[in-house]
């Protein structure tokens, strides 16, 4: 007979898989997300893990990705928008400058 040896450490296996239920619950439809991709990238100087996860509810993924791509646009029009009055900016203080001299 086997004993179970996750009993020797109750809760820290269950508590971590927790977490990631608890971070992977759809937000529309409450229904817990699948992870579809693993991927790593090192931004600075640390390896971030990212997990794609998909909704399993696929109607509700598409409103989802509908969602997230105005979410998106709206950013880069955000972004485009700042950096346009950073190079704005940029551009009246080299003409003051200019000026006195
Ligand atoms: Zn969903």
């Amino acid at each position: 007979m086997t004993t179970a040896k996750e009993e020797d450490n109750p809760g820290a296996g269950n508590l971590s898989k927790m977490i990631n239920t608890l971070t992977n619950i759809c937000c529309r439809c409450g229904k817990v997300r699948v992870a579809v991709k693993t991927y790593q990238e090192v931004i600075g100087n640390s390896l971030v893990t990212t997990v794609l996860t998909t909704c399993p509810d696929h109607k509700c993924q598409v409103e989802l990705d509908k969602q997230l791509a105005k979410e998106q646009k709206y950013r880069d029009e955000l972004k485009v928008a700042s950096e346009k009055r950073d190079l704005e900016a940029k551009k009246r203080k080299a003409e003051k400058q200019t000026e006195k001299n």
